[in-house]
């Protein structure tokens, strides 16, 4: 049996992710020049396996290049270059887009640059007759058609990255997608999935407690679906459900749940200490990796199995730093 390696601190590979070419330093912008993201080339390529793509390379318009821009339907844009409302590239645009797109049903994740016709996640501009965008903005076409064909894919802005919280949400994403189709790759049993979820329930917990019983309903033997339909729809769920940051006071709902697990192990004093602390994180006054790396010592010495192999301790490389910023 394949040894499967669960925790991001264990993981002896990278995970493969998308990203806009430009933000590795590639020279492909209209201008000739790249907008090169230290964050991503210089923190995340420790972890992230990349595959660089820049769209509208590959639709053949070169670099440096006129500009481009998104004209007509808000819901159904066409491309064009902004000097020549004309001539529209949309059809040759996408043709190489969704050639590649195909190919990438082994990703994890992907980094998108923002502001971009082609790239941008969200808020492009979608310019009308009267030479004005349209109130409703769009995604770029590119990531357009890359959400239609993987919806639950995490995708991020380069720029948004800044953000600790969304920086939080899409790395707790990218190594949730990867972990659930490691362990529910081909071959897959309702076993795994069972043992998958015991290790997020407080992961799940933590972003909504509905959804939370809600996937325990569906793995309770009730559910008549067959497994391949029932591991479709939990995945949807759980991706879905990871994809809103879990609040404050749902965190220390988990926090409270955990120091229960040491109730026969440590002293009630040794349990005051550490809700005293989960109180400071629910005042704004330390941040989440304060309570979880206090918890996480006691667990690992005085925790279940089950208990210690939550991913909600560890759900990316702690390396990164992640929850100190939240
Ligand atoms: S934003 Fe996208 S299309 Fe524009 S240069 Fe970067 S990779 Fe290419």
């Amino acid at each position: 049996m394949t040894h499967i390696e669960h925790s991001p601190d264990q993981l002896s590979h990278k995970i493969p992710v998308g990203i806009s070419s430009c933000l590795l330093g590639d020279n492909v912008r209209y201008n000739g020049g790249h907008s090169h993201s230290d964050y991503c080339d210089k923190v995340l390529t420790k972890y992230f396996d990349y595959q660089k793509f820049c769209p509208e390379m590959a639709a053949g318009f070169g670099t440096p290049r006129p500009t481009l821009r998104l004209e007509g339907d808000p819901n159904s844009p066409r491309m064009t270059f902004s000097k020549n409302a004309e001539e529209d590239v949309s059809d040759v645009f996408m043709a190489a887009s969704n050639k590649y797109i195909e190919k990438l049903s082994h990703l994890d994740g992907y980094i998108l640059m923002k502001k971009s016709p082609s790239c941008g996640l969200e808020r492009i501009k979608v310019y009308q007759e009267n030479g004005h965008p349209h109130m409703q903005r769009s995604a770029g076409m590119f990531t357009k058609a890359l959400r239609q064909r993987y919806p639950l894919l995490p995708m991020e802005e380069d720029g948004r990255l800044n953000d600790p919280m969304l920086r939080e949400n899409f790395l707790l994403r990218v190594f949730t997608h990867h972990d659930f189709r490691q362990s529910l790759g081909e071959g897959a049993r309702m076993k795994d999935l069972i043992a998958f979820h015991s290790r997020y329930k407080y992961m799940v917990m933590a972003h909504s407690q509905p959804i939370y019983r809600k996937l325990g309903r569906m793995l309770s033997g009730n559910d008549t679906r067959p497994f391949h339909a029932l591991k479709d729809a939990y995945f949807e769920t759980l991706m879905t459900t990871l994809s809103q940051p879990a609040k404050r006071k749902n965190h220390c709902n988990v926090l409270m749940h955990l120091v229960g697990y040491l109730k026969h192990a440590v002293d009630v004093s040794v349990r005051k200490d550490i809700l005293d602390v989960v109180e400071q994180y629910r005042r704004g006054e330390v941040n989440l990796a304060t309570p979880v790396t206090l918890l996480h010592h006691y667990i690992k010495h005085y925790g279940s199995e089950y208990i210690n192999q939550q991913s909600y301790f560890i759900p990316y490389p702690s390396p990164l730093g992640i929850r100190n910023t939240v």
